[in-house]
């Protein structure tokens, strides 16, 4: 699919549920979201409907996401579906980890391709801070069984704030030399409960290029910028959405897990999905990925979107 810009577009971030077992300061209020009655969000059969109308519209890779999708019922079959379709190169899924120690194999089963892992610290002590829950014994445990159930090339997503995790960027960094993964830093983007933090929290990447010389550029991947430290294993990436604009690259859609089709993450344009089947389907599909904004104004202002991102699917 070609957007109006002339981009393709061939990517999806399906949100399966807007709720967490975290609640992350940056992403979520400590009260959490209203729980919703169970109609309000898409069906298993609904996720795998969009999905495999997405993928007659020319989606290549489909990225399950949430709020947390292991928390999601059903989430397997979503999978299973997903994976039986046709022209379907990639499931991926992005996970807080906090569930994967018992989930990692039977996602596999499933047929999940890949996982990106979020894990903002390695101190205990700050990861339940910044969780306001969570346990980060669970997410390293969930990273050793996704390698024990297959997962290769496992990335690990770490949003880069100042104040919090700058000073532990050389431990990130060291994870790499062993380990053959992806850490990828990510600049924080100003939404929901994050959008008033002071400046000194929003970090760019260039950051971790200044801080760490010895890091050597190698080919980029989507909208990753990527290094490596010489003789590791693994690989370091940078998203930066803010200091690195990179909308004109963009390949993305993402439908919320209320059944809304949004061509950016952080314009406030929805187009609903729900109800809609077969040709109908893809033909709003197509509108909104004809619609999709060039770009967003982040440097100048907070996110247009009044939705939280775990509301949307990050
Ligand atoms: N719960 C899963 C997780 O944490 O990986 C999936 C959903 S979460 C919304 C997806 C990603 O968005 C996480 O890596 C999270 O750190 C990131 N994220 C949330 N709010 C963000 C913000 N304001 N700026 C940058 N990344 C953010
Ligand atoms: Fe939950 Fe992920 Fe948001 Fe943290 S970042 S509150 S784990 S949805």
């Amino acid at each position: 699919m070609r957007d109006g810009c002339g981009r393709t577009i061939d990517y999806l971030r399906l949100s399966v549920t807007d709720l967490c077992n975290y609640r992350c300061r940056y992403c979520m209020p400590a009260e959490g979201v209203a729980k919703r009655c169970h109609g309000d969000i898409l069906s298993v059969e609904e996720c795998v409907e969009i999905g495999a109308a997405a993928v007659r519209c020319g989606v290549r890779k489909i990225r399950l996401t949430g709020g947390e999708p292991l928390v999601r019922r059903g989430l397997l079959d979503i999978c299973r579906g997903l994976r039986a379709l046709p022209g379907l190169e990639e499931l991926c899924l992005t996970t807080n980890g906090s569930l994967l120690a018992q989930m990692a194999a039977p996602l596999r089963k499933a047929g999940t391709d890949r996982l990106n892992v979020s894990l903002d610290t390695l101190r205990p002590d700050r990861f339940a801070a910044m969780t306001r829950r969570g346990r980060l014994e669970d997410t390293l445990a969930g990273i050793r069984a996704a390698e024990d159930a297959g997962f290769k090339n496992l990335k690990l997503d770490t949003v880069l704030i100042g104040g919090f995790n700058d000073d532990e960027t050389g431990d990130f960094l060291n994870l790499t030399v062993e380990h053959p993964w992806e850490v990828r830093f990510i600049e924080l983007m100003p939404m929901g409960p994050c959008a008033e933090w002071e400046r000194s929290c929003f970090l760019p990447g260039e950051y971790i290029l200044k801080k760490h010389p010895a890091l050597r550029r190698i080919e980029s991947k989507g909208v990753a910028r990527r290094y490596r430290l010489p003789g590791a294993k693994g690989t370091v990436g940078l998203i930066s959405p803010l200091s690195h604009d990179f909308c004109g690259q963009c390949r993305r859609v993402r439908v919320t897990a209320d059944g809304k089709l949004k061509g950016c993450l952080h314009s406030r344009k929805e187009i609903p999905l729900r109800g809609l089947h077969g040709a109908e389907l893809e033909t709003e599909i197509r509108s909104g990925v004809l619609q999709k904004p060039l770009r967003h104004y982040l440097t100048d202002r907070p996110s247009d979107t009044p939705r939280t991102m775990n509301q949307i699917g990050g």
